[in-house]
């Protein structure tokens, strides 16, 4: 945790916190954090600053906070990415927030397991905790939205191409593709296929609404790998 990130209901009053829960221990254990400590703080969706430590004991912790400077910008990126299982989910979706991604649509596709989609893991507070962990990791406090859409079809004929309109509009995949463009300066939208990856008619359906397939080359990566070094290739 690089930065306590704090939620509105953290606030007494607009410059003092007192957090509970999965905040404190980590606070207590690992920062073994003392009164008069400082500690890097961010309010979620607002600005990162100090906090100093004004009380702490096993129940809670105060502070006293700073909030002075602007958080990273987030990327002009959109993910489009085909649910993967949910300990991956987990993984991409703390390190696809941590990268900076400002959107993140989770969809269905031929070879996502149908039980993927009924796991506790696509619950609200665990696809919230997960982004929380990746602002914590980044020290962002810029929330990326979820949303989730449980069919390919409707969604990428009737939305999918509204939703990217302005936007390079670029599908990853390994076969046939051109390779994949490097430090663009438009904005993306950016589709990621399921671990078995895109059927041929995923792809044509995409490719019929403007995305154009991209590889990263012969090698074959997991999902969580393949985000990461696509991001790190765009921006
Ligand atoms: N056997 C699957 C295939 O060939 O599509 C592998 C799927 S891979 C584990 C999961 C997703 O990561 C792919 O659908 C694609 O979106 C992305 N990916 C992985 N390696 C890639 C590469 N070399 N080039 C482009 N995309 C890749």
């Amino acid at each position: 945790m690089n930065l306590i990130l704090l939620l509105p209901q953290d606030f007494i009053n607009p410059t003092e916190v007192n957090l509970t829960g999965r905040r404190l221990q980590h606070v207590r254990s690992v920062h073994r954090a003392q009164v008069g400590d400082t500690l890097r703080v961010g309010a979620l969706n607002g600005l990162l600053g100090q906090g100093v430590v004004t009380q702490v004991n096993d129940e809670h912790l105060t502070m006293a906070v700073t909030l002075s400077t602007p958080p990273p910008a987030k990327l002009a990126l959109t993910l489009v990415l085909a649910l993967p299982r949910p300990k991956v989910l987990n993984r991409v979706l703390a390190a696809a927030t941590a990268l900076g991604v400002a959107h993140i649509t989770l969809l269905n596709s031929f070879r996502v397991e149908k039980g993927y989609w009924t796991n506790p893991r696509l619950g609200a507070d665990n696809l919230l905790l997960q982004r929380l962990l990746g602002l914590e990791q980044a020290q962002d406090t810029g929330m990326p939205s979820v949303d989730l859409q449980r069919r390919f079809k409707p969604f990428v004929e009737d939305e999918l191409g509204t939703r990217s309109a302005g936007t390079l509009r670029l599908v990853a995949h390994p076969e046939g593709a051109g390779p994949c463009p490097r430090a663009v300066t438009t904005p993306v939208t950016l589709v990621v296929g399921p671990e078995g990856g895109f059927i041929p008619f995923e792809v044509e359906l995409l490719q019929k609404v403007g995305f154009a397939p991209v590889s990263l080359g012969p090698r074959i990566l997991r999902v969580e790998t393949a985000v990461a070094t696509l991001v790190g290739r765009l921006f």
